[in-house]
């Protein structure tokens, strides 16, 4: 009998494809968590050197390649309707996201039969900011801190202000948009050499997360998890599909296939912002849009769309009401709507922000903020759901707009991945 030597495992392992090597990793990560139980939390430090990793690109890499983008269109009207289109795509979504959240909360009844009026949870409650706040604080008062911090939306402007200016100033822009455009590079190169980690990462943190919770601590709550899992996956299969089909006429499945790295990623680390690298991999890679857009609007969508963070809001404040006891009016469905929409705004795309939000429509419909203590224990189960759904409408949104302006490459987008990687 022959043995395989080590070598060419490793060899015929490294021509898997990258889809198939992180779903790989998640799976035996599963395996592993469940067999070594809270001692799988040993494991988590290569999901967390993986995080780091992929952290590292985040602001280097929207930085230059906003720029690109901004300095490439060269016209500042289309930019406009392009960050206008973006701003109502993301809109809208967001509040159909929330009703699917309430009517999935209302037809499985998440909460019923818990009971827990009365009951003494002392809850964790941190304070969530408020949508002013975020407002004003769009733009930075010093850019460099504002990068040095990781804040997102500030960077966005600053990086659109700048390529703006260098547009303007003619010849005098052009050795620093030169600049920037080789950075970009740069920056694809290395996020094309992180994603290759991404199977190990994976790995280790479904080991932790599969330890850490285990089946036990689960089935009290299975009810909510079930809600909102259900809820993410009709708002992707359904509300995302036909958006693909009837407003951009473009084959859902290929989309799917294109973004399944992007998913991973999304369902492990549980962070958008984390998920932005590969997204945009998977945007100009496998669906062929152009990076003038993605550049632009998957930054964008990663700090203010949050479709699947609306989306549990709404399961999870009717979860705390029927828990509870307490009975919804038509108004209060109303104000969960319009509070979850503009709270997605502010909600930071690292894991447990929607937590945080949690609190603000919680408050603003009167309901009781124990209901995020009992939320709490299963957040990270819920996050990781939600933050692909985050990340697929991130993707939905730039690949309907890119389509909308003629940048996107049809058949690069119908291509099979393995051919398109290489288009
Ligand atoms: N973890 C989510 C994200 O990064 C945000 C949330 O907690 O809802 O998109």
């Amino acid at each position: 009998m022959s043995v395989t030597p080590p070598v060419s495992l490793w060899r015929r392992w490294c021509a898997v494809p990258l889809w198939l090597q992180i779903l790989t990793g998640m799976l035996l990560g599963i395996g592993v968590g469940l067999v070594l139980g809270p001692d799988a939390s040993a494991l988590k430090p290569i999901g967390t050197l993986f995080v780091n990793t992929i952290k590292m690109l985040i602001v280097p890499l929207v930085f230059c390649s906003l720029i690109v983008g901004v300095t490439s269109m060269q016209d500042t009207a289309r930019m406009g309707r392009i960050g206008f289109k973006s701003f109502a795509f993301y809109l809208a979504t967001t509040a159909i996201a929330i009703s699917v959240g309430l009517l999935v909360g209302w037809l499985l009844e998440p909460g019923s039969g818990l009971s827990l009026e009365g009951h003494d949870l002392s809850a964790e409650v941190k304070t969530a900011p408020s949508v002013m706040d975020t407002l004003i604080n769009i733009v930075p008062t010093n850019p460099v801190a504002a990068l040095a911090s990781g804040q997102i939306l500030q960077v966005i402007v600053f990086a659109v202000a700048l390529g703006v200016a260098l547009v303007l100033i003619g010849d005098h822009g052009k050795p620093a948009i030169k600049v920037f455009e080789s950075l970009a590079e740069a920056m694809y190169k290395l996020t094309d050499m992180v994603m290759k980690l991404a199977p190990y990462g994976v790995f280790g943190l479904m080991a932790w997360v599969a330890g850490e919770y285990g089946i036990d601590m689960l089935l009290p709550l299975i009810k909510v998890i079930v809600a909102v899992y259900l809820g993410c996956a009709l708002h992707i299969l359904g509300f995302y599909s036909l958006v693909l089909k009837l407003v951009a006429g473009l084959n859902p499945i290929q989309f799917f296939k294109g973004i399944s790295n992007a998913m991973a990623v999304a369902f492990t680390t549980s962070s958008s912002a984390g998920t932005l690298p590969a997204s945009m991999k998977c945007a100009s890679e496998y669906l062929g849009v152009n990076k003038k857009i993605s550049s632009f609007v998957l930054p964008l969508g990663t700090t203010i769309n949050m479709d699947g963070t609306a989306l549990y809001q709404g399961v999870t404040a009717l979860f705390v009401a029927q828990a509870f006891g307490v009975d919804l009016t038509w108004v209060d469905y109303l104000t969960i709507v319009l509070t979850a929409t503009l709270a997605s705004i502010g909600t930071a795309g690292v894991p447990g922000a929607g937590l945080v939000m949690l609190t603000l429509v919680l408050t603003t419909v009167g309901l009781p903020l124990e209901g995020v203590a009992i939320i709490a224990g299963i957040d990270r189960i819920l996050d990781m759901a939600r933050t692909v759904v985050n990340v697929s409408g991130d993707l939905v949104a730039t690949t309907v707009i890119a389509r909308s302006e003629g940048e996107i490459d049809i058949a690069h987008y119908n291509a099979d991945m393995e051919t398109s990687a290489e288009m």
